[in-house]
């Protein structure tokens, strides 16, 4: 794949980096990667991804822009307040950088959809904000071998990781850190709970820079670390997560089909 003049003035900054270069360009304008949920989290990776020329970026999220988003959901503008934020991101990522492919899915993924679709791209980000759909996007990315960029936010702090469990031994996936949901009355929602909108800037870039280090190869991947993010304190911390062989997904007695 040869680079058009245009993108060796767009991506300059990423082809001077050793590590990148032109051939690390060529493999981001050729990746496909899903973001699911274009809200706190999806915000900042999408700009983030459209900007580093990542090819093609699916977006699936049921939801209209209301009003009460855009204190940290900042792909969406005012004047987009009604739409449907796929085809309000679709128009945010077209201004930065037209020559991506943003491809638009309004709707909720569940087991009756969300297979076909992850099967279509290389790789799952995970900025939804449910545990639903948190652990269907577990389970299937781990049954399709794609690798799963998932995080969570709190009011003041955030979590991030990075799975691939169908790599075997020392790759666990989310269940073996959180084996069920909690009960859906204990789980605070941003809508109850409130959140402070730049925490989710912050996971939502750190999601997108490990989107960006899966695709390109480059250094040590989140896979097997969980990294918390502590606002207040101002302080990372990680921990580091094992394989868990009793896990129902990816464990020797799992219940989903193994890859
Ligand atoms: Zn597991």
């Amino acid at each position: 794949m040869e680079l058009s003049e245009a993108q060796f003035q767009r991506y300059a900054r990423h082809l001077i980096l050793d590590e990148v270069g032109e051939e690390g360009q060529a493999r981001l304008l050729r990746s496909r990667v899903l973001v699911v949920g274009a809200g706190g989290l999806g915000s900042p990776m999408l700009l983030y991804l459209a900007a580093a020329g990542v090819g093609t970026i699916g977006v699936a999220d049921p939801d209209r822009v209301d009003i009460t988003n855009l204190q940290r959901q900042i792909v969406h503008a005012t004047q987009s307040v009604g739409a449907l934020k796929v085809e309000s991101a679709r128009a945010t990522l077209a201004a930065i950088n037209p020559e991506i492919r943003v491809e638009a899915h309004p709707l909720r993924l569940g087991p009756e959809n969300a297979e076909a679709l992850i099967a279509e791209y290389d790789l799952v980000a995970d900025g939804s904000d449910n545990f639903a759909t948190r652990y269907l996007l577990t389970d299937l990315s781990y049954r399709l071998e794609k690798p799963l960029v998932a995080a969570a936010l709190s009011p003041f702090e955030g979590q991030i990781s990075t799975f691939r469990p169908y790599l075997g031994a020392g790759h666990p996936c989310y269940r073996c850190l959180f084996r069920e949901p909690p009960p859906p009355d204990l789980v605070p929602r941003c809508e109850t709970a409130g959140i402070l909108g730049a925490v989710a800037g912050v996971l939502g870039t750190l999601q997108a820079v490990e989107v960006l280090k899966e695709l390109l190869g480059l250094g040590e991947s989140l896979d097997g670390t969980l990294l918390i993010y502590d606002a207040m304190r101002a302080r990372f911390h990680s921990i580091r997560i094992g394989k868990d062989p009793e896990c129902p997904t990816c464990g020797e007695n799992a219940l989903v089909s193994a890859p």
